[in-house]
């Protein structure tokens, strides 16, 4: 499948290994970071080694307009327009609801929710007028059962879902797709604070019994970015071990 693809927050996690994914898959990938410079830079780099003019690394923090608008271009510039766009940048926070700050609760929904708003608003124009084009949320099973402890993270991935639905009814005329990865315990660096003991009863809690991979994530953006899925639209496809069914 030879198409441009951005991936946000890609330089580590899940959407490192969905970069990897689309670019196995043929895609020309942008790898999107905000502050882990050198590890999308190598990345970049090993890939064009492979396959030259494959990957483009670029900065930008999704929640700031001025700076995915600086992203559109570049990337534009380097790669072309992009045909699949995988809203992955997120951030995570664990506290009690009662402890949240104004600013705990801001930063979470300008990520990881105005974050999506920002990136499909500016990516979508070249997709509706090729009237073709693929957009892949990752949400978050807690934006579907709602978690402890987690409420602003709950509510930010229950709006991505929402949005995702919406979107999908708005641009589904222009014939593009728009849908929901929702994984489950994925082991990545957003869990590294969870102790053993949280994070053994969380897969206690998974009937696979087994924490999932970036892997298990990238194949499902994988297929929800591929023609195989182009009747597919406002789905929530979820690796997640059955922990939310
Ligand atoms: P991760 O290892 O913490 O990686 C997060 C990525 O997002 C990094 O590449 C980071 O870039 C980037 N990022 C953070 N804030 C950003 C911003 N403002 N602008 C641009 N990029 C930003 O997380 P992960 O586990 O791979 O999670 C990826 C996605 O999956 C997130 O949306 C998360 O909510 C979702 N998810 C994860 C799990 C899980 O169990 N891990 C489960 C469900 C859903 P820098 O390195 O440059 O900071």
């Amino acid at each position: 499948m030879e198409k441009i693809a951005l991936i946000t927050g890609a330089s580590r996690g899940i959407g490192r290994e969905t970069a990897l994914r689309l670019w196995r898959g043929g895609c020309r990938v942008a790898i999107n970071y905000q502050k882990s410079a050198s590890a999308a830079e190598e990345l970049a780099a090993e890939l064009n080694r492979l396959r030259p003019g494959s990957a483009f690394a670029v900065q930008a923090d999704v929640s700031k307009r001025e700076e995915v608008l600086a992203m559109k271009a570049a990337v534009e510039g380097a790669l072309g327009e992009v045909e699949i766009l995988v809203n992955n940048a997120g951030i995570a926070q664990q506290k009690l609801f009662t402890d949240l700050t104004d600013a705990d609760w801001d930063r979470m929904f300008a990520v990881d929710v105005k974050g999506v708003f920002l990136c499909c608003q500016a990516f979508l124009p070249p997709m509706i007028r090729k009237k073709a084009g693929k957009i892949v949320n990752i949400a978050s099973m807690w934006g579907q059962v709602g978690a402890s402890c987690e409420v602003h993270y709950s509510a930010a991935k229950g709006a991505v879902i929402a949005l995702t639905r919406a979107l999908a009814q708005e641009v589904g005329p222009s014939r593009i797709q728009v849908n929901c990865v929702s994984p489950g315990f994925i082991e990545t660096e957003m869990n590294a604070a969870l102790s053993p003991e949280a994070a053994a009863a969380l897969i206690g809690e998974t009937p696979l019994g087994v924490a999932g991979q970036p892997a298990d994530v990238a194949e499902a953006v994988w297929f929800l970015a591929s023609p195989q899925s182009d009747f597919i639209t406002g789905q929530i496809l979820a690796p997640n071990g059955g922990m939310v069914l």
